[in-house]
C-alpha cells in the first residue's frame, strides 16, 4: 500500500479501529479509561487507558475476545478452547436459540421464545464474565459494544448489566457505564481517520 500510494502507512485492527472511532467521535468521547467489544462473527476489543488506545509492545494488546473463560470449552479460531469469542460470537449465539442469525433471534426473542431468552442470558453472562475480567484489570469509566450482535441491543445489554456488579467486587459499580456503540458500520473507517491522524500527531511531537 505504501508503494501504491507513495505515503507513509500504518495498518490498524478492524476492533482496534472501532475502539478509537467510539472514543474520539462516539460513545467513549472524552474518556480517559475505557474499553470496547466488537460482537460479531466474530469478538474484537480495543482497551483506551490514559485516553490512549492501547497497542501493546506489537500491536497485540486488547484482544479481549481471546481471554480464555472456560479452559475446557468450545475450540476458538485462533486455537485455544474456551475464548470469549468461542462462546459468544453471534452464530454461537444464533445456535443456541436454534435459529439461523442475529436477526431472527431478535424475532423469536420478542415473540417470548422461551429458547431465545436463554440463549440471550448464557450469552450476555459470558459476555459479562469477559468484561468483569476488563473492567477488574483497568477500571473504565465506560464499557461500550458495537458489532452486528447488537442489533440485540437491549436484549444483551440488559443482562450483561444484570450481571457485572456481582462480577467485579473491586469496583465500584456506580464508576462504569456499559453502552452501545454510537458509530454504527461507520466505525471502522473513522477509527482508521482517527488512527491516521494520531500517528501523524505523534510523529510530529517525536520530530519537533
Ligand atoms: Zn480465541
Amino acid at each position: 500500500v505504501a508503494e501504491a500510494v507513495g505515503r507513509h502507512t500504518e495498518i490498524v485492527n478492524d476492533a482496534r479501529a472501532f475502539g478509537l472511532a467510539e472514543l474520539h467521535f462516539g460513545a467513549a468521547r472524552g474518556a480517559v479509561c475505557a474499553a470496547g467489544l466488537v460482537l460479531g462473527t466474530g469478538v474484537g476489543g480495543a482497551l483506551i487507558v490514559d485516553g490512549r488506545l492501547v497497542t501493546g509492545r506489537t500491536g497485540g494488546a486488547g484482544e479481549i475476545g481471546h481471554q480464555i473463560l472456560q479452559a475446557n470449552g468450545p475450540v476458538c479460531r485462533c486455537g485455544n478452547h474456551g475464548c470469549l469469542e468461542a462462546l459468544a460470537r453471534s452464530d454461537v449465539f444464533a445456535a443456541r436459540a436454534g435459529v439461523a442469525g442475529v436477526p431472527e433471534l431478535v424475532s423469536a426473542f420478542e415473540r417470548g421464545d422461551p429458547r431465545a431468552q436463554a440463549a440471550a442470558e448464557v450469552t450476555a453472562h459470558w459476555i459479562a464474565i469477559g468484561l468483569a475480567n476488563v473492567i477488574t484489570l483497568i477500571n473504565p469509566e465506560v464499557v461500550f459494544l458495537g458489532g452486528g450482535v447488537m442489533l440485540c441491543g437491549e436484549i444483551l445489554l440488559g443482562p450483561i448489566r444484570r450481571f457485572l456488579p456481582g462480577l467485579t467486587p473491586f469496583v465500584d459499580p456506580e464508576s462504569y457505564r456499559v453502552v452501545p456503540g454510537q458509530l454504527g458500520p461507520l466505525a471502522g473507517a473513522l477509527g482508521a481517520v482517527a488512527w491516521a491522524w494520531e500517528c501523524a500527531r505523534d510523529t510530529a511531537r517525536t520530530k519537533s
